[in-house]
């Protein structure tokens, strides 16, 4: 995505991935066939025993969601992040829903989804490093005020502090900070 387009807001950031991913085929394709093909690294007593459907309807800052028969991916990030999503988020999703299949209630990134991860030979991180500021659906309000060093923009929590009353001053100018109108 380009600079501009995380000035968009984050409905049109989705529906525009939502676009973009209709007119990616092979992407679509490379992962439909990077699922089919991981059930045959595992030994047949860890393998899904139903089939798992693929989505691109998940939003927020995860990459992938997993229940026990779907994987939702997250269209913005998977945009952003197309190798990725085939290299990681995939078989990590999927790592999760073999695990949901055959020992339901046990811990999401537990010694089964490690093990499963080990035998994928795909690192086990909980966690991606993806950046998430065009994938966030809300958004931090900032408020404008100023110093003397020029504007300056303040979280809400400082906004309501001031308007009760707290007075911040710049620490390198010294200032007061002023609301803008
Ligand atoms: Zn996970
Ligand atoms: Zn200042």
């Amino acid at each position: 995505m380009t600079e501009s387009d995380s000035a968009l807001a984050p409905a049109a950031r989705y529906r525009q991935a939502q676009q973009w991913l209709v007119a990616q085929p092979a992407l679509r394709a490379a992962l439909t066939a990077r699922l089919a093909a991981l059930p045959a690294r595992l030994p047949a007593a860890l393998r899904p025993t139903r089939p798992i459907r693929l989505e691109y309807t998940l939003r927020g800052c995860a990459a992938g969601r997993a229940g026990p028969e779907a994987i939702r991916l997250n269209p913005v990030l998977l945009q952003e992040n197309q190798a990725a999503f085939l290299d990681e988020v995939l078989p990590h999703e999927f790592a999760h829903c073999a695990v949901l299949q055959r020992v339901p209630g046990a811990p999401a990134h537990g010694a089964q989804w490690q093990r499963i991860m080990a035998l994928l030979d795909v690192p086990a991180r909980r966690c991606h490093g993806f950046d998430t500021r065009n994938a966030r659906t809300r958004r931090l309000v900032r408020h404008p005020y100023r110093c003397g060093c020029g504007p300056l923009e303040l979280t809400s929590i400082r906004h309501r502090r001031i308007q009760q009353g707290a007075r911040y001053h710049c620490r390198r100018c010294g200032q007061a900070l002023c609301p803008q109108p």
